[in-house]
């Protein structure tokens, strides 16, 4: 499957930030504890931060206390899994379905959820939006 946004490199870089693009486009993963959607439990919809694609909702996100936003499902088809095996350890890479970007790494260690998975996404992924229609965090 193809993805449905495509860019080129040029453009994902004057588009994201150089952070964003570091671990949306490279695979980088944010430093624990210092996104700042990781402590937001207001309700909403979290969207893919380079292509604005619906990922993941409120009701879904959980306090792991690993660091980094976490939930226990995605949306419908918004995300892709793919093995990764960089580090010296096989991970399930997640992905977004819409533009391909690198989004975090999900985890079967989360049995107080009804999914027993755990979506470690990295913040700075991506945008929220309240209920109400606001934007931002
Ligand atoms: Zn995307």
């Amino acid at each position: 499957m193809s993805p449905k946004v495509e860019r080129t490199d040029a453009e994902w870089r004057e588009i994201l930030s150089d952070q964003e693009y570091q671990v949306l486009r490279e695979s980088g993963t944010e430093r624990a504890f210092t996104g700042e959607l990781l402590d937001n439990t207001r309700e909403g919809v979290y969207r893919c931060r380079a292509c604005n694609a619906e990922l993941f909702r409120s009701d879904t996100k959980f306090d792991s206390h690993c660091g980094w936003p976490s939930f226990f499902t995605a949306e419908n088809d918004a995300v892709v899994l793919s093995e990764d095996a960089s580090l010296g350890m096989i991970r399930t890479e997640v992905r977004c379905a819409t533009c391909d970007s690198h989004l975090g790494h999900v985890f079967p260690d989360a049995p107080q959820t009804p999914t027993g998975d755990r979506f470690c996404i990295n913040s700075v992924c991506l945008t929220f939006e309240d209920a109400d229609g606001t934007q931002g965090a």
